[in-house]
């Protein structure tokens, strides 16, 4: 049973009663989110300048600001997916048509990101798409949810493991996927993964540096452009992350 389906069912009062919570908690948050904003600002420009300054190299204060640096890189991040997530909740409701984007155009670029992430891992990031297969959507909403799986991928995958990126026709719709040859997921996990913070194993994932909100911020990308995400995952085999599109969506796709 889906959330809206249990949502429908309830007398009318209580129902406008969970919509004004959630309505005061996305607003808390956002809020919140845009007034941190602009004082780490501030601290990430100077500890920024601190620790490049040539006094400190080789002291311990340059590995302090260092490590400072990292950990308000993380802050701003976590803030903007918090800003992102709000955003794509308050017009969750809305489906809006968007307008034409260059799939293949948008992969390649983020592919390059995925390897310099990599990096010293060495992945072996492979990407399949049909270039005449445009979408119609939000560019940013559809970037950042396929940054966000194509990044999932390099962290949950040991050096050396392969990245397959696919886009695609799949009978008849526009399908985008990520295989890995990771360390996979636990079939008792795949049900509540795209849960706000929800982890796997939070010491790894905080390690690896993300935020606990990429796979909320994929879900609700979907929701706004009327796809569906499929999740095949074995554990230490590696995961297929598949985001299937309406064909009403799709331009120039050419029918194999
Ligand atoms: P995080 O910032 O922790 O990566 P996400 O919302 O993107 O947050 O992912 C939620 C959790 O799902 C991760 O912490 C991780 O446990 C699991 N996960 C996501 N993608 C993969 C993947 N490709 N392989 C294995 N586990 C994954």
């Amino acid at each position: 049973m889906n959330e809206k389906f249990i949502r429908d069912k309830l007398p009318t009062a209580i129902r406008h009663h969970i919509e004004l919570l959630e309505r005061m908690r996305r607003d808390f948050v956002a809020n919140v989110s845009h007034e941190l904003r602009t004082p780490l600002t501030v601290i990430r420009g100077y500890v920024e300048i601190l620790k490049d300054t040539p006094e400190f190299n080789g002291t311990k204060y340059e590995t302090m600001f260092k490590q400072m640096f990292q950990h308000g890189v993380r802050m701003s991040n976590l803030i903007d997916d918090l800003l992102l997530l709000s955003h794509l909740e308050s017009h969750e409701l809305e489906v809006d048509p968007g307008s034409e984007v260059h799939i293949t155009q948008l992969l390649q670029n983020l592919i390059e990101e995925a390897k310099s992430i990599s990096g010293l891992n060495k992945h072996k990031i492979k990407l399949m798409t049909d270039k005449n297969l445009n979408l119609m959507g939000i560019e940013d909403e559809l970037k950042s949810l396929f940054s966000n799986l194509i990044i999932n991928a390099v962290k949950y995958t040991p050096p050396n493991g392969t990245i397959k990126i696919c886009w695609g026709l799949q009978d008849k719709q526009p399908v985008f996927s990520v295989a890995d040859t990771g360390i996979g997921i636990a079939k008792k996990h795949i049900p509540r993964i795209t849960e706000r913070f929800y982890r796997v194993d939070k010491a790894r994932s905080r390690g690896s540096g993300g935020t606990g909100l990429g796979l909320a911020i994929v879900k609700h990308v979907l929701l706004r452009h009327e796809g569906e995400l499929k999740i095949q995952s074995k554990l230490n085999e590696g995961s297929t992350f598949s985001c299937i599109f309406p064909a009403t969506r799709m331009i120039n796709g050419t029918i194999k």
